[in-house]
């Protein structure tokens, strides 16, 4: 309960950051109750659009005296339900839009929270240089919104996640203090490294106003590959073998069921087999580097010969022209779309050591098709970096609500499997509303202990986006 009368507050707000900034009519609130898959529905009491850091500084400390909730929006792609709100404010930093500096010597941009990643990723080109996150929803999420869920890619086993991506953060405490992090250091060891708390903790430590971003040269030789295999562990083969013939150069290494490959091609009949013939299971390579010339491409080609020769692939194709390289990579972009058309799934964010990678299938797989009879596994990927999304596609002619029902069932069947395997039931997409349960259900005690002193240090009153990551009340 809220120690000022809302009207009072509302005016009081007002006052500070004009009438043009403060909303409180349904119509305005609405799109921000829902995110992207709208399968949550908050509420809210107002909604502010905050101009400056300054002014979310101002909102924060407000709301700390009056002990107001507050969500923080960004795009509102994120897909476990972080952005809905429980009450209270929903801070949408949307106005924070502003490219800071950008400088090619230091190689890093300073962005403000709601620079969209596509925005970025375009005044990288401009300056000849790569910002290498690249999600399918870059052209709506946000940069504050990428740090604050970690996301992650298909060129993680190149330059990793968002946190790998970032030099510097500037924070505003729950109690509106402004934590200016802002620095472009590539070596800093002077006490803790404080933006790592920010980075990854979905708005419920800090509102992420501005950062400082790496960026790389651009890669002038990239070679795309598609290539068939019988079983997950021959895929780990083929992985691990390219690995140490290519170093870092190995950008993206994605896994797909023979399953994902058929729904694609029937939902998108542009598309054609990439291959001769089918296999049980595909994976979609690219190596990338930043020296042209054409010995990235024919390292590549010897090392799908051999694979082939080995037997580990049974067949491979090199796109030969940027147009093929699109196409094949549209079989992996496709594929959440053709799942939808293909009917409900159960969807699960996991990752693993990879020496477990290929038995998580496997026994995951059996597991779940055991439990319903049916039931369709597709389990696809960012095999290179452990991360799987173990979807389930319902049985054919199954009542879609009926099959969605069984959620906790198979989240419960490949949660443990993935706990008994030293892995992670969030590996992408954050805990938000969604994971909740499951994580303090299968965190470690000691783990989660330590999370809530952070929260009761950094938020003592817990206003900052409540009901998400932990459980109840420290
Ligand atoms: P939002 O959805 O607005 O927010 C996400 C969380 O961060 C919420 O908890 C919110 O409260 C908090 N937050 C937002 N901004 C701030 C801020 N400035 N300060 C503090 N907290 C904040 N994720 C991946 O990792 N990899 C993928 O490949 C990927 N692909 C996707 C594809 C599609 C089509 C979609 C819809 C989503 C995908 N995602 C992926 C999910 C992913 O989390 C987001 O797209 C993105 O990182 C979220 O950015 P956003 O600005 O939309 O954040
Ligand atoms: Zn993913």
């Amino acid at each position: 309960v809220p120690d000022t009368p809302l009207p009072d507050f509302v005016r009081h707000l007002r006052d500070i950051l004009g009438e043009a900034s403060v909303f409180t009519s349904a119509d305005d609130l609405a799109p921000h109750l829902v995110e992207w898959r709208k399968i949550y529905r908050g509420h809210a009491d107002l909604l502010v659009k905050p101009r400056n850091t300054a002014e979310v500084s101002a909102v924060m400390r407000m709301a700390h005296e009056a002990g107001i909730l507050v969500t923080p929006q960004g795009g509102r792609t994120g897909l476990v339900g972080g952005t809905v709100p429980q009450g209270g404010i929903v801070l949408s930093l949307e106005r924070l839009t502003s490219i800071r500096a950008i400088e090619p010597l230091s190689a890093c941009v300073v962005a403000e929270a709601a620079v969209t990643l596509a925005d970025l990723q375009a005044e990288a080109e401009k300056i000849g240089m790569l910002f290498p996150l690249s999600l399918a929803s870059e052209g709506t999420c946000t940069i504050g919104g990428n740090l604050s869920t970690n996301a992650g890619g298909t060129a993680v086993l190149r330059y990793g996640n968002a946190r790998d991506l970032c030099l510097g953060l500037e924070v505003v405490l729950a109690d509106g203090t402004v934590l200016d992090g802002l620095h472009a250091l590539r070596k800093d060891n002077s006490g803790y490294d404080l933006k790592q708390l920010f980075i990854g903790s979905e708005g419920t430590l800090g509102i992420i106003t501005a950062a400082v971003l790496k960026l790389f040269a651009r890669p002038r030789s990239v070679s795309t590959a598609f290539a068939g295999m019988a079983t997950p562990a021959k895929a780990m083969d083929l992985f691990q073998s390219m690995r140490s013939q290519f170093g870092e150069a190995l950008t993206t290494f994605e896994l797909l069921p023979e399953f994902a490959l058929d729904i694609v091609l029937r939902f998108q009949p542009s598309l054609r087999h990439p291959l001769g013939s089918n296999s049980r299971w595909y994976v979609l390579i690219e190596v990338s580097q930043s020296l042209g010339g054409d010995h990235l491409r024919s390292a590549l080609e010897e090392s799908l010969a051999a694979a082939i020769e080995h037997g580990a692939v049974e067949d491979a194709t090199i796109a030969a022209s940027d147009q093929q390289s699109a196409m094949l990579w549209r079989i992996r972009e496709d594929l959440s779309d053709a799942q939808s058309i293909e009917g409900a799934s159960i969807k699960h964010d996991v990752s693993v050591p990879l020496k477990h990678l290929a038995t998580l299938i496997e026994k995951g797989s059996a597991a779940c098709i055991a439990e319903m009879p049916g039931l369709r596994p597709c389990p696809f990927g960012h095999m290179g970096d452990g991360n799987l999304h173990f979807n389930l596609t319902q049985p054919v002619g199954m009542e879609r609500q009926a099959f969605l029902d069984a959620w906790p069932r198979f989240n419960r069947i490949i949660h443990d499997l993935v706990i008994d395997m030293g892995g992670s039931i969030a590996a992408e997409h954050g805990v938000g509303l969604q994971k909740i349960h499951e994580l303090a259900r299968t965190k470690q005690p000691e783990a989660l202990m330590l999370m809530r002193s952070l929260k009761a240090a950094l938020d003592p009153k817990r206003i900052l986006n409540p009901g998400k990551v932990l459980l109840g009340r420290s």
